[in-house]
């Protein structure tokens, strides 16, 4: 994971007459394997299906911009001082010893994939996830963006308390240059609190001035830094949800109309984001609020440009969608989950105010239901096929306590039912540096972006191959609420998030991903 060591070109060389190499591009064939399921007189009856696609990525990573809306924050500053240090090879010394600057935590580049079994041996054979197609270093974004607080970087790390001094005082000097531009504030999204902060915005009520601000600050930084790519990366205040009014903010056409006339549903995030898509780049998430109305998601569409969101997940949420898919698998049946939180950074000011709990509540809420409604042996279905169903009873609880500052504590009870009546009860305490589980997840997501729109695809042999569908939905591994194709259903669990990624990074290789069948372990 040390900086310098994966610096070398993509060396993965699949040989096989699916897979043909270019200098520009690699194209792989793929056939994607399925079964369609019917109800007939109480039996199912269930038709394999198979489908062939092409994959086309181009090999060459764009010369990536990183512009993140809440630069000034913990996670903009822990972020930006966490590159510096690795791009420059600083280390820093704790109380325990010299620390050096790595990407733990990033599961591009601190973990692997198995790519198949050595020829004689029989190992297996892992790589950096990183390794599979070629993508973006870290340490080669650019970086920037906005914030409604126009402290200087270097003041705004100190401001954060997250990083270690030693650290702080050697990256300083290259932070102290940097200055987040003015953003857009509608105080009505944020919570009150947050108005002291905001000395940095931009002047007036005017929303389509401001959106074409925005668009302009991101040609800017395109040109100025030579930049093929910047992806827009909301990591500001969690802001509270938008209405969605019919002839407002549901279709793009209305959306554009209502920045137009200023209308006052319309948050910063969605101005934003509009602002992205228009300039053609991608835009995510990283909080937990409604960014993408409807009226985004067709402009998305229309456009052909990538949205991803929303809400990172970083601690709590991430062990939950293991432990609830681990306990339902088990055939374990989790009655309740009891989720309290407290926090003392700025985040947690923030979400200490009702409306904006409210985003978080309800981006942390439905993370257990997929694994929920896939097995009605546990819990009864809706009746008469409507609502939910039984579901455990779910809560969710955030208090703001300034003295643990970054370090967030979360406490989870799971409480099931066992054999014959029984009761199990796990109790979790987690505690975690907030902005240092959420940088590498925001690196992640920034790289993962990136090399999707690298990525086309066609069906069969025929036709143009063309880009994904603009919601990627393959970037749910790394949050809280994922965002997907709208008709098409949420996958919450972890292990079915990351063996999605796989899938999908060997098949653009013209690789299956064989999972776990290893007949040779199976057969004489
Ligand atoms: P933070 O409060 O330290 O930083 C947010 C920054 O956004 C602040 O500097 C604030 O001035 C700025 N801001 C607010 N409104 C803005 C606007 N309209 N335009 C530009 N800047 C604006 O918070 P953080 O800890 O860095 O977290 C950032 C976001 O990420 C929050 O919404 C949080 O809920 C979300 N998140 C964080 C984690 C985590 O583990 N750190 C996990 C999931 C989600």
């Amino acid at each position: 994971v040390h900086p310098t060591a994966a610096r070398r070109p993509h060396s993965l060389v699949v040989q096989s007459d699916l897979t043909s190499y270019t200098d520009d591009h690699i194209t792989a064939k793929y056939t994607n394997r399925g079964a369609n399921v019917t109800l007939n007189n109480g039996q199912l009856l269930i038709n394999p299906t198979q489908e062939s696609f092409e994959f086309q990525t181009k090999r060459a990573p764009s010369k990536t911009g990183l512009m993140m809306i809440g630069l000034g924050g913990n996670n903009g500053t822990t972020l930006t001082a966490t590159i510096l240090a690795n791009r420059h090879n600083i280390s820093w010394h704790t109380k325990d010893g010299l620390q050096q600057p790595n990407y733990i935590g990033s599961m591009l580049r601190a973990s692997t994939v198995r790519i198949g079994t050595e020829t004689g041996t029989g190992k297996d054979v892992h790589v950096p996830v990183s390794d599979v197609l070629p993508m973006v270093h870290p340490n080669d974004l650019v970086l920037g963006g906005w914030d409604i607080s126009g402290v200087p970087m270097d003041q705004a790390m100190k401001r954060a308390k997250v990083l270690e001094w030693d650290l702080q005082r050697q990256v300083a000097p290259h932070m102290a240059a940097m200055k987040p531009l003015p953003s857009i504030y509608y105080p009505d999204f944020i919570a009150a609190n947050q108005e002291g902060r905001a000395d940095n915005v931009l002047a007036g009520t005017d929303k389509q001035a401001h959106l074409e601000q925005i668009r302009k600050d991101i040609r800017a930084f395109k040109q100025d830094n030579k930049l093929d790519r910047v992806v827009v990366f909301w990591t500001a205040n969690t802001e509270r949800y938008s209405d969605i009014i019919p002839g407002v903010n549901d279709t793009a056409d209305n959306l554009l109309n209502s920045i137009k006339t200023s209308h006052n549903e319309v948050s910063p995030s969605t101005v934003f984001a509009v602002a992205a898509i228009l300039e053609g780049e991608p835009f995510v998430n990283g909080a937990p609020q409604n960014t993408f109305v409807p009226g985004v998601i067709q402009l998305a569409e229309r456009n052909k440009s990538f949205i991803g969101g929303d809400d990172l997940k970083s601690g709590q949420t991430k062990l939950k969608s293991v432990l609830a898919e681990f306990l339902v698998n088990a055939g374990i049946k989790p009655l309740s989950i009891a989720s309290y939180n407290h926090l003392g950074n700025n985040d947690g000011h923030n979400l200490s105010s009702e409306r904006q709990f409210k985003s978080k509540e309800i981006s942390k809420s439905s993370v257990v239901d997929d694994m929920v409604d896939a097995n009605r042996l546990l819990y009864k279905g809706p009746e008469g096929g409507k609502g939910k169903g039984e579901h455990p009873d779910h809560i969710v609880v955030i208090k703001y306590v300034p003295a643990v500052g970054d370090s967030k504590r979360a406490i989870d009870e799971y409480y099931s039912e066992i054999f014959c009546g029984g009761r199990s009860t796990i109790n979790i305490f987690n505690e975690c540096e907030d902005s240092l589980l959420a940088t590498p997840l925001i690196i992640d997501l920034a790289i993962l972006t990136e090399l999707l729109t690298r990525v086309q695809y066609r069906k069969a042999d025929s036709g143009e191959f063309q880009p994904l569908y603009s919601v990627l939905s393959l970037l749910s591994y790394m949050l809280k609420a994922p965002l997907v194709k709208p008709g098409t259903e949420v996958i919450n669990s972890l292990n079915r998030q990351r063996n999605a990624l796989d899938t999908f990074l060997k098949a653009c290789l013209g690789l299956e991903n064989n999972g776990d069948l290893l007949m040779e372990t199976r057969i004489w």
